[in-house]
């Protein structure tokens, strides 16, 4: 017997990277998955976003720890396309217990010179994209009387830093719309609680464009290179997690003994917290 035996568990971003990691680990607690991707780059995101490739392998995954999956290409940003999502998944699955709204992109601009396509591109699919995804899986899961809705924020989500105006002020969003969406499905058996990752081992960090500007001293810099600076933003002398860590949390946050459990913020960054309020 999984802990999720039975539950069907929506994840967002799910091609890759951290979303992956929940696909599977939902998949081997005994969870069918739906995963959703854009699976397709931006003018205004400096790195490959995720390929219907990585979606497709993220689904065979899942499938091979014995779970049905519904993989669908889709952008949280679209309420529309977010709403046909969680309809099929509702006829085919039954239901959506779980949803963990993951998709996100980094967006780096002083805000001097940050255009209004970064802007808009930050805090369409990193706020308005949580929205969305709350929006349509909640009034299934308020006929249903119960749901686990976890979204991702960020440590930039508690703090400001130089070049992520737009990043941090849609990842301080996310809190806001997960402690007010938490007060509003409370008497429906539903929790919302956010993550607060630190830098994590995905390709949102690991590229080209963020590792110049982290060390725009050098040419060509490495993972070596970036490993200090990416340090300096943690407390403890780590330069990033792996997502496994987040998915952890994940996993504690939907699990049925959660119930009472709603409107909570866990950093997972390695100790940066100690150095805000919240
Ligand atoms: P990632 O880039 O590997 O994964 C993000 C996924 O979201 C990609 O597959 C991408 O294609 C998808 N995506 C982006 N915009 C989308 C949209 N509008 N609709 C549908 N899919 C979309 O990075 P990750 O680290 O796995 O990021 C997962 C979440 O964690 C994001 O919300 C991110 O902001 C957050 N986060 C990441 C870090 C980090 O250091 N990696 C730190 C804190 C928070």
């Amino acid at each position: 017997m999984g802990e999720f035996d039975g539950r069907v568990a929506l994840i967002t971003g799910g091609a890759r990277g951290q979303g992956r990691a929940h696909a599977v680990a939902f998949a081997e607690g005994g969870a069918d998955v739906v995963i959703c991707d854009r699976c397709e780059d931006s003018d205004v995101v400096f790195y490959p976003l995720a390929s219907e490739d990585d979606l497709a392998e993220t689904a065979r995954l899942v499938e091979a720890a014995g779970r049905r999956c519904i993989a669908v290409k889709a952008d949280t940003a679209d309420r529309a396309a977010m709403d046909a999502l969680v309809a099929r998944a509702e006829s085919e699955f039954g239901r959506i217990d779980v949803a963990v709204a993951n998709a996100g992109v980094s967006i780096a601009a002083p805000v001097q010179s940050m255009t209004s396509a970064q802007w808009n591109e930050a805090i369409a699919s990193n706020l308005t994209g949580v929205f969305n995804t709350v929006g349509a899986v909640a009034p299934g899961m308020i006929e249903r009387g119960y749901g686990r809705i976890v979204t991702i924020s960020s440590m930039l989500g508690r703090a400001g830093s130089t070049n992520m105006a737009a990043y941090s002020a849609s990842k301080w969003g996310v809190i806001g719309l997960t402690k007010s969406s938490a007060l509003d499905l409370a008497k429906h058996g539903i929790t919302v609680n956010a993550i607060a990752p630190g830098n994590i081992s995905t390709p949102m960090i690991h590229n080209d464009a963020l590792y110049s500007m982290m060390r725009p001293d050098l040419e060509k810099p490495t993972a070596d290179d970036v490993a200090p600076v990416f340090a300096s933003l943690h407390a403890q002398p780590v330069p990033w997690l792996e997502a496994e860590e987040i998915t952890r949390a994940v996993l504690f946050f939907a699990a049925e003994a959660g119930a009472h459990i709603s409107g909570t913020v866990l950093p997972i960054d390695a100790g940066n917290a100690a150095r805000v309020t919240g």
